[in-house]
């Protein structure tokens, strides 16, 4: 949008003090931003990029509509309630209802993932003793959760092949990251509340389904209707200052109640003055930021670790699809040789992405399984998505080679030990006024979480 676009060439910070600066223009920063508006701040938001969005961003190749980062999103009920505060929430579409059916390759071949009781019940993915081990959980004594990866957490309470063959590829496709190293206590809060307050996570689950109250999000996963990146582009249309795009933070120091922050773009540098500062950078520059200001917090954040990832867009003729495609797509477990992490058939969740008689896929790689993913060729990174398409649907014809998108800091991965470092970070900022941090190293690494994390963020500060 135009709006958007002008403030990329010039640092458009008129005002030396404003009420608050959001360090970000990912979602977390967008919606802390509007959030804080909404109180009737004036805020300004800096990035350094182009657009506004962050790892969201949407491209238009050959006719095809690419998501270069994440492809959907989930309402979950804090984005819904902002959403349909401002009646926005028809800025999203639901992915066609076909697109609940996900896939798992296990043993050479595809798995549909059930979506019920019953369908558990016939399912392939799990082994009759797998099944009746799964049905024990309520019998599985209780252990110490919190201590627990989720691969030793979900083994204990459903069994190892629950791990092997649901869990694991799930994470995969949430994380891209190791089941044996990702926290249970981080990535399933509810089940391991559930575990210790009930003694079983599948009793846990019903009594909370029962007792269920209150706002809730909405079932499904959704994008914009003309992709991610121009949702994006209208939320930051939605401040009366546009994002100061092309535009870094480079240092924050303390001012008296407040803050001084440095600023730089290609037009110069700048410094602001604001009481209320929403750092909603990746960890690592939210760290490098607050180095100065709280050492230890600093510390805490350049910790966090984070999983590759890369993305791999290819167009296919339909009719060159040997195996018809149905679905959300699949994924790959670890231990399985197909050189992927899994793949998302973008054309059956949004039919207009391609264009006419043409399949969008999307193949993840990297993650925690090869860490070098994002140093590899594009002709790599094209071969192997094309040799494990080959093989699980049978790509024929020439796929056309359209994108790839490199992301080598993509999706934080929190260890066991991460609930009690976010404790500590929190700890060591608590007395430090007017600063607040946002994103999804926080409490969930979507892109919903990422949203809440900005609108609580903006309520710390405005609840002083
Ligand atoms: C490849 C990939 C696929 C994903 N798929 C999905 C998915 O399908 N569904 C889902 O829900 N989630 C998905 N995720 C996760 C989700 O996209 C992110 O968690 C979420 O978008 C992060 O938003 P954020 O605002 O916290 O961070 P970011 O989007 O990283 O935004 C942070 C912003 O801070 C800016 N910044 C950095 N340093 C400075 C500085 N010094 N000064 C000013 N600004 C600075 C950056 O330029 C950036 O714009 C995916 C992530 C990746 C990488």
């Amino acid at each position: 949008m135009p709006a958007v676009a002008a403030s990329a060439a010039r640092l458009p910070l008129s005002a030396a003090r404003v009420d608050a600066l959001v360090v970000g223009a990912g979602v977390a920063g967008l919606a802390a931003a509007l959030e804080l508006q909404a109180e009737g701040c004036e805020v300004v938001v800096v990035d350094p990029s182009d657009r506004p969005g962050g790892v969201i961003r949407t491209d238009h190749v050959a006719g095809f509509v690419l998501e270069r980062g994440p492809n959907t999103l989930q309402i979950k009920p804090p984005i819904r309630a902002f959403l349909a505060a401002r009646a926005l929430l028809e800025l999203l579409r639901p992915a066609a209802p076909e697109s609940r059916l996900r896939y798992v390759w296990r043993d050479g071949r595809l798995l549909a993932v059930p979506g019920s009781v019953a369908g558990f019940a016939a399912s392939r993915l799990l082994s009759l003793s797998g099944k009746l081990r799964m049905l024990a959980e309520p019998f599985v004594g209780r252990g110490q959760p919190e201590q627990e990866s989720v691969a030793e957490f979900v083994a204990r309470r459903l069994g190892a092949e629950v791990v092997e063959a649901l869990v694991g590829p799930f994470l995969t496709g949430i994380y891209a990251g190791d089941e044996a190293e990702l926290g249970a206590a981080a990535v399933f809060p509810a089940l391991v509340e559930h575990e210790l307050r009930s003694g079983s996570i599948t009793g846990g689950m019903l009594r909370g389904a029962l007792h269920r109250g209150g706002a809730r999000g909405l079932p499904g996963t959704f994008s914009g209707s003309a992709g991610l990146g121009p949702f994006a582009r209208s939320l930051a249309d939605l401040l009366h200052e546009p994002p100061a795009l092309g535009t870094r933070v480079v240092a924050l120091s303390r001012d008296g109640d407040g803050w001084r922050v440095a600023v730089e773009s290609a037009g110069g540098s700048t410094e602001l003055h604001a009481p209320r500062v929403v750092l909603a950078a990746p960890a690592l520059e939210a760290g490098r930021l607050l180095a100065a200001a709280n050492p230890r917090a600093a510390e805490i954040l350049d910790a966090i670790p984070y999983a590759p990832v890369v993305s791999v867009a290819l167009g296919a003729e339909r009719a060159a699809v040997r195996v018809p495609i149905e679905g959300f797509g699949f994924l790959v477990p670890r231990g399985e040789d197909l050189p992927i992490l899994g793949c998302l058939y973008m054309s059956r969740q949004f039919p207009d992405r391609a264009p006419q008689g043409r399949e969008l896929l999307q193949c993840m790689l990297g993650g925690t399984r090869w860490p070098a993913a994002p140093q590899a060729t594009d002709e790599e990174l094209f071969e192997r998505a094309l040799q494990a398409l080959d093989r699980v649907i049978g790509l024929g014809g020439e796929p056309k080679r359209l994108a790839v998108a490199r992301w080598p800091r993509g999706i934080p991965q929190p260890g066991r030990d991460h609930p009690a470092r976010i404790r500590e970070l929190r700890t060591c900022l608590r007395d430090v006024n007017g600063l607040a941090l946002a994103g999804s190293y926080l409490a969930g690494v979507g892109v919903a979480d990422s949203f809440a994390s900005g609108l609580a963020a903006a309520r710390q500060l405005l609840d002083v």
